[in-house]
């Protein structure tokens, strides 16, 4: 089994040329998604899009200066940086069934127009990634491990880093420093063509295997958490994750990418209890749902 630390994930990204990673990731997002997301909105860029380059100079300015096509653009290329580090899974009935319950918390946020995409990367690894415009994806390895209210939980919180803009800030600070010259002097290779820069690559790569500002995570837990339950889920779906992150062994590589991103699960947990209080317990209690039995539902 291999493991995915931000080593390794970084240099997936960079240089494997395995067959598990030969997989097109721009042809995965229109293909792959869009079978199994009808509408999923995956297009590909329009005529007129900005080029790769023009996306960085854009990144380089201010975040006021990107408007919400440009968001989706960066957001679908960080996609692709991902999905070139791990392959779509193969169940197309799992990936529909991700793709409805993401959408339908998605529906809940102020942001309901995106082209929210939802997908299953084919990792035994405990790990979910979200990336600018609409795009969230979570490991196999996470789906086998919880019911349907903590993966609305983990959802939830991605969906809001999305529509709070989280990565496209950081990734505007990144490209703001400097950091993308800095980090393509060190590039191996550029494995995804022409359709993502090189820059773009190198700020994807070191963005999800660094992981965003502290508060940014407790600003998602505390949202998500509300999120979930506006949605009808049970709010204690994220905290039940989170308990499991606690008790995780740190040396256990499928979480070694989670705890090394994310601030410690007890602290999140003490600052989720701070924010939610009681206020949420009327709508706890909810029957826990096994994935696989909603799978086998559709
Ligand atoms: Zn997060």
């Amino acid at each position: 089994m291999k493991r995915w630390t931000p080593t390794l994930l970084a240099g997936c990204i960079a240089a494997c040329a395995c067959a598990a990673h030969a997989q097109d990731p721009t042809r995965a997002l229109g293909g792959l998604l869009r079978q199994i997301a009808p509408g999923a909105l995956v297009t590909p860029p329009v005529a007129n899009a900005p080029a790769p380059n023009e996306l960085i100079q854009l990144l380089s300015q201010s975040v006021e200066s990107i408007d919400e096509g440009k968001e989706i653009e960066i957001g679908r290329q960080l996609a692709a940086v991902l999905l070139g580090s791990k392959p779509l899974h193969r169940d197309a009935a799992l990936q529909r069934y991700v793709n409805r319950l993401g959408r339908w918390i998605a529906l809940q946020t102020p942001r309901p127009q995106l082209p929210w995409t939802f997908g299953v990367l084919d990792d035994p690894g405990f790990n979910a990634f979200a990336a600018p415009g609409g795009y969230v994806f979570v490991t196999k390895g996470l789906v086998d491990r919880v019911d349907e209210a903590e993966l609305a939980g983990i959802l939830a919180h991605e969906a809001t880093h999305v529509v709070e803009k989280h990565h496209l800030k950081a990734l505007s600070a990144k490209a703001r420093s400097g950091l993308a010259t800095q980090l393509l002097a060190s590039q191996l290779r550029n494995n995804l063509g022409g359709a993502v820069s090189a820059q773009m690559l190198a700020l994807g790569r070191d963005l999800y295997s660094s992981g965003l500002d502290q508060s940014d995570e407790y600003e998602s837990d505390r949202q998500g958490v509300a999120l979930a339950a506006r949605a009808g889920f049970d709010p204690y779906g994220l905290p039940s994750v989170l308990q499991q992150l606690r008790t995780a062994a740190p040396d256990n590589p499928l979480f070694t990418l989670t705890l090394a991103t994310h601030p410690p699960a007890q602290q999140r947990l003490e600052q989720l209890e701070a924010a939610m209080g009681s206020r949420l317990d009327g709508y706890s209690g909810k029957p826990s749902v096994a994935i696989a039995r909603r799978v086998q539902q559709r």
